[in-house]
């Protein structure tokens, strides 16, 4: 009397990834399922998540995904909990990268400034398209509805000038001459954050200056900065220089006479013990300046040309390098040089640009950050940092920073600086907040005069922010702070920011440091921050090493959800080369959860089964007591962040437990129950932890979960989606002993490995079997004797006392 129904059945044999992911990505963005994605500052307690804004460079790598996956993931769960979820979608618009397209692909020049800006929109706006389309195919849905920014729109430059000009009325924001860190290549000033080392291969050149009849010997990697030698220094304890402290000495080629200093920064060990002071070549040179007063002699120009330089003013820096270093050679000045490797500054941050650094004296605008070092630190001390050793990366990072921030860049696609300037004062002039945006390059100052020096000579800024301006208040923009300011009451600061551990030192740093200045309160509850996704060489993913993987290649080849499994595999906050494996594990256990549900499909057509009064048998109480547990694990590690734990927790419950061994022990009382009470059991036992399952694996596999709910769960839970159901609560499941189910299981489980080895079909008849075991294992498998031989189609099973073994007897 088998009560399986086929007619019954909705679900295809094999699941399809594709066809069932782009029916629900469509579905869930249409108006029916917006209202489980909006958020409704409707009273319900909220969930807020920064996202992180991505470059708009048009290509969605896999960094982003995984970026996606995990907001996309987090919200769902905190929604499914019952929050009012925020999950806002940022683009970090304007930058170099896109200068270069406009101007090199499209050919647009760039001195008609307004036109320019005009073509670095429309491309951007066609980038957003194409990383869009490839967000929703990955399942993320954020609200794009009403929390989608974009930072070039003039909406967002108000919000940016804005804060800059609450920061400027408090006194923070100043304009000076100052050696900025410069990258001739790109022809910008840089931020701190934006320069990093490169180890290079390069000479060190012995360098002879004359010194009263003597020679002072200067080891230097860079001769081509003789020009702007202010002094010479010594380190104060060195014997071997006592006699030249305070001496003067003649720097060849050039002639200046500089003084010899003595200075405990001077590494004795380095070269002769003597070094060059240069007005710039490092950071340490800019430090004595200021110390000593040296005068600054500018030899080095903003394309990375010598001036000042006599008859090698105009040559590259690279090639005067060579011409002095012949020159140093005729005049007997150049002792000998040798091949050292060095580490020098470069622009390696946020651009592939790699360039070496000059340190050029220029009018720029900053922030001041230098003096809020404690606060920064404090704040964040306050939060919760996911997993919490990154905290300390960001402690280093605050303790190192030397300068204030500067914000200005010498370039056109970005929020224009908005403010202008007193060319006779250097009195800064803002716009009337009514205004904004501004862009003072082309509008007109809100005065005729200077009200300081009463001068008409008033100048607007070409420059535009640095990007990190733009994208340190996200915080603020999502939660209303300049728009609504009901919902930043309520929303402010958020939950989470969500980002990489690689940009700790400018998005965490900076945001930090703007929104407590902007509104006496820190940002963020808490912090969690990913890893990179290698290349599956290991090295970072990029375009020149060949080693770029796209997401868009294994959502066409596993499915959406199967790549989220891949990468929530992951732990949070480590570095991992990249790897198909994980993805492809992920789609085959999809495809057992397809085909488990598609096998419970027909015995669940009558909705009426509760676990309320079923007579449960061993096997429904262990697997019931196990699903509980899972749910209070998988609830553990989904509030703390680590969804590798939760999808392996899924994994090794729902494939080994419930598919391997329960479905199979329940077979028999499905088809051939030796009462209705015992198959009811069944069903019920079967919905419930299918359902509860499905429910704890929504927000990992977004896809697969809805369309498991809409056939088989939609008539009897009801509502839209299964992401607007009810997150399980271990209290739903009863408190049960597993205890005997587990020896029954175990028993079954063993006979069912002594036939496989015996390379029998599963389905095959076997005579006798022997369980030997002692008295408590024999108690329990005598009661269950009828279970193990329906499921294994055993003919008799002998039971004796011994220690545990099972064997197949004849057969
Ligand atoms: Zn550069
Ligand atoms: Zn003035």
């Amino acid at each position: 009397m088998a009560e399986f129904d086929d007619t019954v059945r909705k679900m295809e044999k094999n699941y399809s990834p594709q066809r069932v992911e782009e029916k629900w990505q469509k579905k869930w963005l249409s108006e029916e399922h917006y209202p489980v994605y909006r958020f409704k500052n409707d009273g319900r307690p909220t969930f807020v998540i920064d996202t992180p804004p991505p470059f708009t460079s048009g290509e969605l790598h896999m960094g982003h995904a995984y970026w996606n996956i995990l907001n996309d993931v987090v919200a769902r769960y905190k929604r499914m909990n019952g929050f009012d979820v925020l999950l806002p979608q940022g683009w970090d618009c304007q930058g170099l990268p896109t200068e270069l397209k406009v101007q090199y692909k499209w050919k647009v020049p760039r001195d008609d400034r307004k036109l320019f800006r005009e073509k670095c929109t429309e491309w951007t706006g066609n980038m957003i398209k194409s990383m869009k389309t490839c967000m929703i195919k990955l399942g993320y849905r954020p609200d794009w509805e009403q929390l989608e920014y974009r930072t070039m729109d003039r909406e967002y430059w108000r919000a940016v000038q804005t804060s800059l000009l609450m920061m400027n009325r408090e006194g923070l924001v100043y304009r000076n001459e100052f050696p900025v860190h410069w990258c001739p290549k790109c022809g910008t000033a840089l931020a701190q954050a934006e320069v990093g080392y490169l180890q290079k291969a390069g000479r060190l050149y012995y360098v002879k200056f004359a010194a009263d009849g003597a020679f002072a010997e200067v080891a230097t990697t860079r001769p081509e900065l003789l020009p702007a030698c202010v002094a010479l220094a010594v380190s104060p304890g060195d014997g071997r220089y006592g006699n030249l402290v305070n001496r003067e000495v003649e720097v060849p080629i050039f002639g200046q006479r500089v003084k010899v200093l003595a200075d405990e920064a001077v590494d004795p060990a380095f070269g002769t013990g003597i070094v060059m002071i240069c007005t710039y070549g490092d950071e340490q040179d800019i430090k004595w300046q200021q110390k000593y007063g040296l005068p600054i002699v500018k030899a080095i120009d903003e394309y990375g040309r010598l001036t000042n330089s006599g008859r090698f003013s105009g040559m590259k820096a690279a090639a005067a390098r060579e011409e002095i270093v012949k020159e140093l050679e005729v005049r007997g000045r150049l002792s000998r040089a040798e091949p050292m490797t060095h580490n020098i500054l470069a622009h390696t941050e946020r651009a592939d640009c790699m360039a070496p650094i000059e340190f050029i004296v220029k009018d720029q605008w900053f922030i001041r950050s230098k003096e809020f070092r404690e606060m920064v630190l404090k704040e964040s001390a306050g939060m919760k940092w996911i997993p919490p050793f990154m905290g300390q990366r960001l402690v280093d990072w605050v303790n190192s920073i030397e300068w204030d921030w500067l914000i200005s860049r010498q370039r056109i696609f970005g929020t224009p600086i908005p403010f202008w300037y007193c060319g006779g004062c250097g009195q800064i002039i803002p716009p009337r907040e009514e205004d904004l945006p501004v862009d003072t390059a082309l509008d007109r100052p809100p005065a005729e005069k200077c009200s300081r020096c009463g001068g008409s000579d008033l100048r607007g800024t070409t420059d535009v922010c640095d990007c990190w301006v733009d994208s340190s208040i996200t915080a603020l923009i999502v939660t209303g702070f300049f728009t609504d300011r009901k919902r930043f009451e309520r929303t402010y600061p958020v939950d989470y920011r969500q980002q990489g551990h690689d940009i700790i030192r400018t998005w965490f740093y900076y945001s930090t440091l703007r929104c407590t200045l902007l509104t006496g309160r820190a940002p963020f509850r808490g912090v969690f921050l990913n890893g990179h996704i290698l290349g599956p060489d290991g090295s970072r993913m990029s375009k020149s090493k060949g080693n770029v993987i796209m997401p868009e290649q294994g959502v066409s080849q596993f499915g959406a959800d199967a790549i989220r499994q891949g990468l929530l595999s992951l732990t949070l906050g480590s570095d991992f080369p990249f790897k198909w494996e994980p993805a492809k594990y992920g789609k085959g256990f999809l495809q057992k959860v397809w085909s488990s549900v598609r096998f419970a499909e027909g015995f669940l057509n009558d909705p009426s089964y509760t676990l309320e009064g079923a007579q449960l048998e061993e096997v429904d109480r262990w697997i019931l007591s196990g699903l509980r547990e899972t749910v209070a694990e998988v609830t553990g590690a989904m509030e703390g962040f680590q969804f590798h734990i939760a999808v392996d927790l899924l994994q090794r419950f729902y494939w080994h437990d419930f598919c391997d061994q329960y479905i199979e022990a329940v077979k028999p009382r499905l088809y051939e129950p030796r009462s209705p009470e015992s198959q009811r059991a069944a069903k019920a036992t079967l919905y419930h932890t299918i359902w509860a399952f499905s429910r704890l694996l929504a927000p990992l596999c977004p896809h697969i979960t809805e369309e498991i709910f809409d056939n088989i769960f939609r008539p009897r839970e009801g509502g839209i989606s299964i992401h607007a159901a009810r997150y399980p609560r271990v209290e739903e499941t009863p408190s049960l002993d597993g205890t005997d189910g587990a020896i029954l299981v175990k028993a079954i489980s063993d006979l069912r490995t002594r036939k496989v080895e015996a390379k029998m079909a599963l389905s095959a008849e076997v005579p006798r079997a022997k369980v030997q075991a002692d008295e408590k294992t024999l108690e329990v498998c005598r009661k269950g004797e009828w279970l193990i031989r329906s499921v294994l189609h055993i003919g008799e099973v002998e039971f004796a006392a011994g220690s545990y073994r099972t064997e197949l007897v004849g057969g």
